[in-house]
C-alpha cells in the first residue's frame, strides 16, 4: 500500500474543523424542533434503504422510530418495552414483540448505517449521518446522557495512521468520549470535593 493512503495529507483547503455532516449543531439546544429530527431521520432512512435495495420494514422502521425518541441512548430492553406499550395501545390484541425481534432490527439498522451501538453504555442510538456503516466519534454527556455524533475525518485519518504503524486492521473505528454537554456544563462548573479550581469532570467523587 502506498504511504500516501496510509498517511493522508490533509488537504490544505479542507477544514480541520469536525464535520458534523451538515447538520447543524451537534448538541441541540433544550426545546429545538425535535419533531423535525425524527422526520429527517425516518425520511432519510427511506431514503438510504431505497438506494441499497433494503426494505425498512414496519418493524425496523418502529425501533428506529423509538432510537429517535430523543438524543439519548437507549438499552434493547427499552426499546422493547416501548415497542411493546406502543403496539399494545395501537393494536390491543396483538401479541407482545420477544427480544430477537429488536435484535434482528438493531442488526438491519446497524448494518445499513442507520443505527449505531454505544458499547460503553451498552445501549443504541439513531445515527445522525444516515449512510453505509461509519467510524464516527461520540460525544457522551455524563450528566443529562446526550449523545452527539460527529464524523471526523481528521480523527479517522489518525486512527488509520496509528493502526498503520501499529500492524493493526481497524474494524470499528468508533470513539467514545464522556464529558458534559454545553446545557450542563454550567450545572457543573464548580470545582468538585478534592478536584482543582479547573475541575470540571462532572463526578462527586475524585
Ligand atoms: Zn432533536
Ligand atoms: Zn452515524
Ligand atoms: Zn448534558
Amino acid at each position: 500500500m502506498p504511504m500516501r493512503a496510509l498517511f493522508p495529507v490533509p488537504h490544505p483547503f479542507r477544514s480541520p474543523s469536525a464535520d458534523t455532516g451538515g447538520a447543524s449543531p451537534a448538541f441541540l439546544p433544550v426545546g429545538h424542533d425535535h419533531a423535525q429530527c425524527r422526520r429527517d431521520a425516518l425520511d432519510k432512512a427511506e431514503e438510504q434503504c431505497r438506494q441499497h435495495g433494503a426494505r425498512l420494514t414496519d418493524i425496523r422502521r418502529k425501533v428506529l422510530d423509538i432510537l429517535w425518541d430523543d438524543h439519548r441512548p437507549i438499552s434493547a430492553y427499552d426499546i422493547l418495552h416501548r415497542l411493546n406499550a406502543q403496539s399494545a395501545i395501537d393494536s390491543p390484541h396483538s401479541k407482545p414483540a420477544a427480544p430477537p425481534v429488536v435484535y434482528r432490527a438493531l442488526d438491519f439498522l446497524i448494518t445499513h448505517g442507520l443505527a449505531h451501538k454505544l458499547t460503553s453504555l451498552n445501549a443504541f442510538i439513531g445515527s445522525a449521518h444516515p449512510g453505509r456503516q461509519h467510524g464516527a466519534q461520540f460525544f457522551i454527556c455524563r450528566s443529562c446522557h446526550t449523545v452527539a455524533e460527529v464524523r471526523s475525518a481528521r480523527i479517522g485519518q489518525e486512527i488509520s495512521a496509528a493502526a498503520a504503524v501499529l500492524g493493526f486492521e481497524v474494524q470499528a473505528p468508533v470513539v467514545e468520549v464522556e464529558g458534559l454537554c454545553p446545557a450542563c456544563r454550567p450545572a457543573h462548573s464548580a470545582p468538585c470535593a478534592g478536584h482543582d479550581s479547573a475541575c470540571a469532570c462532572g463526578q462527586s467523587e475524585p
